[in-house]
Formats: C-alpha cells, sequence, structure tokens
C-alpha cells in the first residue's frame, strides 16, 4: 500500500518571515500519518522553515537544484549545498521551469539522476499542454516524458522517487482536471514504469497530481486508485491547505 504524498510548491512566494508566519498556521493541523506532507519552499525559506518544523514529521523540499556538484555555475544551488540543510525533497522539470527557464528533457534527466546519486528524492513533473490534450496526444506525450526523464535510472532507484502529473491547462488555473482525465493519466504513467522496469516498481512509485487542486477537490482526486497524493500550488499558501492534507475521500 502506498502511502499519499501531498506536496505544497511555494513557487517564488514568501519572504523567510512570511514563510514562518505560514508554518505556525500549518505545522500542527496537517496529519503527516495518513501522507507525507513536503513544503517546497524558496531557497532563501529553507534553513528557517527547516528549523521552524524540526519537531514535526514535515520534511522541506526545493523548487530546483543544479546537475553539476558544484563550481562555475553562477546562481545555481546544489544537491549537497540542499542536503546540508535538510532538504528531503526536490521539485525538478515543473512546467514553469521547462516554460520560463528553458528546462529540457534532457536537463531534467541529469537532475534526476544527481538527486539520486545523492540522496535526495526528486518529484518529478511531467503534463501536456492544452494543445496537446485537444489533439489526444496527451499520453503519448507524457509517456515521452517520463521515459526520458527516467533515462538511465534503475529500478531500485525508480521505486523510491515521486512522478508529479500536472497538466500544464490546470496550474494556477482555476480548472482542474476531472478525477477520471486525471486517473487516466496517472494510470498510463504507471504503465509505462513498468514497461520501462517491472510490475513491481509500478507499484511502489508514488503518483501525484497537480493543477488546482483545494480542499474541495481532493477527496475525490486523491481517491483514485493511481493517485498518490498531490502537488499543489496556489492552495498551499493559504489555510485550505490544511484540508487539502486532510482530506477525505
Ligand atoms: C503547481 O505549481 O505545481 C501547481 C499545481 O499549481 P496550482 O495548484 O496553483 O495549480
Amino acid at each position: 500500500m502506498r502511502k499519499k504524498i501531498i506536496a505544497g510548491n511555494w513557487k517564488m512566494n514568501k519572504t523567510p518571515k512570511e514563510a514562518l508566519e505560514l508554518v505556525k498556521i500549518l505545522k500542527d493541523k496537517v496529519d503527516t500519518d495518513k501522507s507525507d506532507v513536503v513544503f517546497c519552499v524558496p531557497f532563501v525559506d529553507i534553513i528557517p522553515v527547516a528549523e521552524a518544523l524540526k519537531d514535526t514529521n514535515i520534511a522541506v523540499g526545493a523548487q530546483n537544484m543544479c546537475f553539476e556538484d558544484s563550481g562555475a555555475y553562477t546562481g545555481e544551488i546544489s544537491a549537497d549545498m540542499l542536503l546540508d540543510i535538510g532538504v528531503k525533497y526536490v521539485i525538478i522539470g515543473h512546467s514553469e521551469r521547462r516554460q520560463y527557464f528553458n528546462e529540457t528533457d534532457k536537463n531534467v534527466n541529469k537532475k534526476v539522476l544527481k538527486a539520486i546519486e545523492k540522496g535526495l528524492t526528486p518529484i518529478v513533473c511531467v503534463g501536456e499542454t492544452l494543445e496537446q490534450r485537444e489533439k489526444c496526444v496527451t499520453v503519448d506525450f507524457v509517456r515521452i516524458q517520463v521515459k526520458s526523464a527516467l533515462k538511465d535510472v534503475t529500478a531500485e532507484q525508480a521505486g523510491n522517487i515521486v512522478i508529479a502529473y500536472e497538466p500544464i491547462w490546470a496550474i494556477g488555473t482555476g480548472v482542474t482536471a476531472t478525477s477520471e482525465q486525471a486517473e487516466e493519466v496517472c494510470s498510463a504513467i504507471r504503465k509505462v514504469i513498468a514497461e520501462i522496469y517491472d510490475l513491481d516498481t509500478a507499484d511502489k512509485i508514488r503518483i501525484q497530481y497537480g493543477g488546482s487542486v483545494n480542499g474541495s477537490n481532493a477527496g475525490e482526486l486523491f481517491g483514485m486508485s493511481d493517485i498518490d497524493g498531490g502537488l499543489v500550488g496556489g492552495a498551499s499558501l493559504k489555510e485550505d491547505f490544511i484540508n487539502i492534507v486532510n482530506y477525505q475521500e
């Protein structure tokens, strides 16, 4: 039985001071028994947030990292730096990074491999545009993204990562995929994992849905058999995140 994992992606929001105010509101109210809970915060918020969460079971995540170990990569943050300040998870290949910062499938794969090598759990984001959905190529496209993100990843490693299916048309738009639409693609992702590796790995890997999740739709989405929780943007910055984590099916 896979434990659900619900991660908040704070994106470029909250100064360290504001981050601590939000953590104070959320930290004692989210149920970490039913689901693993992760706050993926901006880099500068990681140290204070990790300190504020140290007596809880909520993990801290980053939203990006470099695929190199160290050196002349101005502006980048390495896996070792993240590990040293208590980070456990890292979002890789979010559609906003693909769209605005030229993140390619190849870079995503390099980052996934580096995160795994260092002991960080990648939350690998995949998902189609509205145009692709309308052309009925969603599953084909997402299969390619998954295969390319996991190139050279072993079955054992793959079983421990998290994949977030995030249709781009649903991110930050208030338009949520229906539970059937989300389940169809999450199930196709599990199928491609079984094809690349084996059924055991497909059964282990956790697949989140992301895209305008809120306290009212979380229960139905997370109740689908191939949806193992969510990656939550806008609503992770509000008290509604408590309703999402403490969802009822
Ligand atoms: C996200 O940023 O990953 C996301 C899903 O955003 P939102 O929940 O705001 O759609």
